[in-house]
């Protein structure tokens, strides 16, 4: 790439995902390459940021995607993927070099050849036992599971399912009754900007800054250290 240009990076998506995403791959590119303006973009359906999230972590994200130079562009749904850009619905054309798609995760298509119930999104219907709905002896859990009502599709959420999943499975194999899975009320979401910092929230509550990367960081390795086997040299 000749130096001097100008990169249009465009992210599709205002949820947790696009706009974390976008935050670090902008850093990342005007790292690597400063002879290059790398103007950033994000469109999103909604008309605010992180639709699920409180006023406050809202602001906080809006604010470090400003100081990234990020210009949003709400109400606008991306449709397509196109040379030189994205179209959205309404038929405008928006230029960009990269684009990064992080619409929110739908279920595998090749669920649909199935008797299994789904909801909107492709993902498998299911009891608050995490045992599909109209079909004893069969279990989904994490993002591909749907339940009512809808939960957004988190790994704090997969994670938790996955002891209760285990436990029902037992249960089902020993003819006991299924125990109903409870969800947290709130949970933690802890959201890069790609500039050694991060933001947390909870609920209504947000807060921003280097400890709220490093603290993030700490938790994902512990999480990750569980399943290496220890290092044997
Ligand atoms: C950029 C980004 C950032 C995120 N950050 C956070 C965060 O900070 N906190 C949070 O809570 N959540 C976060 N999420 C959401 C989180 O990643 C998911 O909710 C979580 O991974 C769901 O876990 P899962 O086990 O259900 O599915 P997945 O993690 O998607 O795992 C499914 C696995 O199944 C495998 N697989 C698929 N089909 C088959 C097949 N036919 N046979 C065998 N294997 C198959 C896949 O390869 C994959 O390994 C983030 C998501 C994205 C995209």
């Amino acid at each position: 790439m000749p130096s001097g240009g100008v990169q249009r990076v465009l992210g599709v998506g205002g949820g947790a995902a696009g706009c974390e995403t976008l935050m670090s791959v902008l850093t990342q590119l005007r790292k690597q390459r400063p002879d290059i303006d790398w103007q950033g973009h994000l469109l999103t359906a909604a008309n605010a940021l992180l639709p699920e999230a409180g006023r406050l972590p809202r602001w906080l994200t809006r604010r470090a995607l400003s100081q990234a130079g990020i210009t949003i562009h709400v109400e606008q749904r991306g449709e397509a993927l196109v040379e030189g850009g994205v179209t959205t619905q309404d038929g405008t054309r928006i230029e960009a070099d990269i684009v990064l798609w992080a619409t929110g995760a739908i279920g595998h298509s090749w669920l649909a050849s199935t008797e299994l119930p789904l909801d909107k999104h492709h993902f498998i219907q299911v009891e608050n036992t995490l045992e599909v709905t109209g079909q004893p002896t069969i279990f989904a859990a994490g993002d591909c599971a749907a339940l009512t009502p809808a939960l957004p599709n988190a790994g704090v959420y997969a994670v938790r399912m996955g002891p209760h999943l285990a436990d029902n499975l037992r249960r089902a194999c020993h003819g006991e009754p299924l125990l109903p899975w409870q969800p947290p009320e709130r949970v933690l979401a802890l959201i890069g900007t790609g500039d050694g910092r991060a933001i947390a929230s909870r609920g209504g509550f947000g807060v921003s800054g280097r400890w709220v990367w490093q603290w993030k960081k700490r938790i994902d390795a512990r999480f990750i250290a569980r399943f290496n086997p220890p290092f044997e040299g």
